[in-house]
């Protein structure tokens, strides 16, 4: 008998159908004789949906009240699945967080878990209960329910699964794993059998987005192994855990694109201490978060810094940019052009030489030009034209041998 953790996301408890999908795929793991606690996030689109009509009642609404408005959505699904189970004999149970013992900060709407005692679960799942839990919420010390940041059922899944010492921990979502790249893009993309937090961690950043950061952040600080998988096939998923010496022996695990992002150009900065860090702390204070950043030499007292930004902050950059230098008089100017990123993630990176070399090659060959450049310890990334990002991620995807993998 083991013990598992299963999450199930917005798509796969969408509709009464799906519940019903759900709630027969728990009745085989537990009829196999495990002991299961089922977490599940609201039906996709509830959430949005709540946050589009409190914003049209307010246009700032009080963050103690959203909280308690988008916990509803992972409290019907709760008592919706838990009844889809009683249907097929199967004993199970509800639990919302703050009943799980949740315990997090006060912070509302993205408050970080503090403790888990896990309530009543034990003795529930000791009683022969599936035990279906509410996702993304908790409570604060002073009892008010607070929730964990969007997409925050991966982080309830994973943390619940810490708690209770779980044999298994199952995330099941609507894509069948982790990929060498977006099989939408790279028709030969592959499925991962196995990948370390880390580089999950970089793809997800790099625009292969599967499950929430934080939830990965979490595992690998608790080191909870899970799997990544499909509700809506029996295929094997990809199993993220600690990197492990093979791992190495594979120099690129993933190609990642992200063609959302915007190349800054801010020229006539004055060339002197301090004006960095103006224009980044102006931007940071609009909430614009800055990824690749390049200095160009100063002439004549001047000096042009390049970054990316998401292009959805492009309006709010230029207004940060502008407002931190209205009154130095340098003349600032700010200029932005779409472009798309593409990254080679791979913990095999830190003991294999000419990376970089085979990367530039393949994009050279092809005449596709590189903007910017950005490199860490297991990531490197590049800027390019949009146009040609598809194209040069299927490219790199067969440069580093992923075609055959
Ligand atoms: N329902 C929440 C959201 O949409 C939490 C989740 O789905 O993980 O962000
Ligand atoms: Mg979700």
């Amino acid at each position: 008998m083991a013990l598992i953790v299963q999450k199930y996301g917005g798509t796969s408890v969408g509709d009464v159908d799906r519940i019903k999908n759900v709630a027969e795929r728990v009745q085989e793991t537990y009829e196999a004789g495990n002991e299961v606690v089922v977490v599940v996030s609201a039906r996709s689109g509830v959430t949005n949906d709540l946050i589009s009509r409190a914003k049209a009642l307010n246009s700032t609404p009080d963050e103690r009240e959203m909280d308690r408005l988008l916990t509803a959505g992972e409290q019907e699904t709760i008592a919706l699945t838990t009844m889809a189970l009683h249907s097929l004999g199967i004993p199970a149970v509800s639990r919302t967080g703050s009943e799980a013992g949740i315990l997090t900060d006060p912070n509302h709407t993205r408050a970080r878990i503090k403790e888990i005692s896990g309530g009543d679960l034990k003795e529930q799942l000791a009683a022969g209960k599936v035990v279906i839990l509410a996702g993304f919420q908790g409570h604060s010390e002073s009892g008010e329910v607070t929730t964990l940041g969007r997409g925050g059922s991966d982080l309830s899944a994973i943390a619940i699964a810490a708690a209770l010492k779980a044999d298994l921990c199952q995330i099941f979502t609507d894509v069948d794993g982790v990929y060498t790249a977006d099989p939408r893009v790279v028709s030969k993309a592959k499925k991962l059998q196995y990948i370390s937090y880390e580089e999950m961690l970089e793809l997800a950043s790099s625009g292969s987005k599967v499950m929430q950061n934080r939830a990965v952040e979490f595992a690998q600080k608790y080191n909870v192994n899970f799997e990544v998988r499909s509700s809506f096939n029996r295929n094997p998923g990809t199993i993220v855990k600690e990197e492990v010496k093979s791992m190495e022996d594979v120099v690129v695990s993933g190609v990642a694109l992200d063609n959302k992002q915007a190349k800054v150009v801010v020229s006539n900065l004055p060339d002197q201490p301090g004006a960095a860090a103006t224009l980044f702390q102006s931007l940071a204070n609009a909430d614009v978060s800055v990824d690749m950043i390049v200095q160009n030499i100063g002439r004549e007292g001047k000096a042009n810094m390049t970054f990316t930004v998401a292009r959805d902050d492009v309006v709010r950059a230029e207004k940060a940019v502008q407002s931190a230098f209205s009154d130095v008089g340098t003349g600032t100017e700010f200029e932005s052009s779409e472009i798309a990123i593409v990254s080679i993630v791979g913990v095999g990176m830190r003991t294999h030489s000419g990376v970089a070399a085979t990367l530039f090659d393949a994009l050279a060959n092809t005449g596709i030009n590189i903007q910017l450049v950005s490199t860490s310890e297991i990531k490197i990334s590049v800027g390019i034209h949009p146009e040609s990002a598809e194209d040069a991620t299927r490219l790199i995807h067969s440069a580093f041998g992923l075609d055959t993998v």
